[in-house]
């Protein structure tokens, strides 16, 4: 059976970019993962920012209600994890674990995960103080001590949001120079709640139930210390999921998957990017709901032309 469009990735983009297509009369498939079904929503708490919940919904929850929504028009959604792409031709084969799909669309919205910092104890206190998102996670460290980790546009970016809430913002860096632009590094430098340790690397996060404090290491010395910490936020860049595509499809210098802007098409017919794996700037969930929206238009005008 060849399909009309096969969706990879489950976050907002891509059950968004379901619900149109469904809606379409085009029955996606929708190989959701195995593990990561959901996307990176599924790892975070109360999502505040999403419109149309005056008091926020919880991101495991939001997703539930996305992919039933999706279900609801006819979009099948499988646990699958895809293992390979053939995307050249009018006939797409996507390969999972499970089988072998044929399409002549192909949606990919595979997102991007946040950088990790590596240490032993990240992942425990992920949720419990350590995070990645200073406007998914800001509000709750009112007047508390708040670390940032990185030097660049993004650490900038959520030391200055962090700020409105913390009753200090220090920013971790590796060196003694910020890699941001001037204009935030300026800001940053001229915000009274912001300071800098410089030359420095978080080597251990720690904290039972939840973190409480972070070992910095000076990278000269040697030296460290213990500094509060009641948030740490880790901003040291995003590594978007396109490595299913890296031979396939043009991507940028940064690995995101190039679309012809204003649409979601990539450099290969029928074949459209959504979503986080596809934009290096936003990466928020209504953004990435927005493209999926906007792959599905692009796949249904697509399959459009070739009956016609
Ligand atoms: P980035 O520019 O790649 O900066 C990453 C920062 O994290 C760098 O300072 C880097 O240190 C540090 N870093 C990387 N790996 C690390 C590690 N393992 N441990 C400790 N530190 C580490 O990433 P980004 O800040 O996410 O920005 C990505 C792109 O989006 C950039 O083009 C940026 O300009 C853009 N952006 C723009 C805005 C804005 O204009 N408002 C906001 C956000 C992002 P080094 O400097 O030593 O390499």
């Amino acid at each position: 059976m060849i399909h009309d469009v096969v969706i990879v990735g489950s976050g907002p983009a891509g059950y968004t970019a379901a619900i149109y297509a469904a809606r379409a009369q085009l029955s996606p498939v929708v190989l959701a993962g195995s593990v990561t079904a959901g996307g990176a929503l599924m790892n975070t708490t109360e999502v505040e920012n999403y419109p149309g919940f005056i008091d926020g919904i919880m991101g495991p929850q939001l997703m539930t209600q996305m992919q039933e929504q999706a279900e609801r028009f006819g979009a099948d959604v499988r646990y699958e994890d895809v293992t390979a792409l053939e995307l050249t031709g009018d006939v797409k084969r996507i390969t999972t674990d499970d089988a072998v799909y044929e399409a002549r669309a192909v949606i990919i919205s595979t997102g991007s995960e946040y950088r990790k910092l590596g240490l032993e104890d990240e992942e425990r206190l992920s949720g419990h103080g350590v995070s990645y998102c200073a406007t998914c996670d800001g509000f709750f460290f009112k007047d508390q001590p708040i670390v940032v980790v990185g030097g660049g546009d993004s650490a900038m970016e959520e030391a200055l949001f962090l700020s409105r809430f913390g009753s200090s913002v220090t920013v971790v860096h590796r060196r003694d120079e910020l890699r941001a632009s001037a204009v935030m590094a300026k800001r940053a430098h001229d915000d009274p709640k912001i300071d800098f340790a410089w030359n420095s690397r978080v080597v251990a996060l720690n904290g039972q139930e939840a973190l409480t404090s972070a070992t910095l290491e000076d990278v000269n010395t040697g030296e460290r210390r213990d500094i509060p910490a009641a948030g740490l936020f880790v901003a040291i860049g995003q590594i978007p999921r396109s490595e299913l595509v890296a031979d396939a499809l043009e991507l940028d210098d940064a690995g995101y998957i190039t679309v012809q802007a204003p649409s979601q098409q990539t450099a290969i017919p029928g074949v459209f990017a959504c979503g986080d794996v596809a934009d290096p700037h936003y990466q928020q969930a209504i953004t990435a709901a927005g493209s999926g929206c906007r792959a599905a238009l692009d796949a249904e005008h697509y399959l459009a032309t070739l009956t016609a």
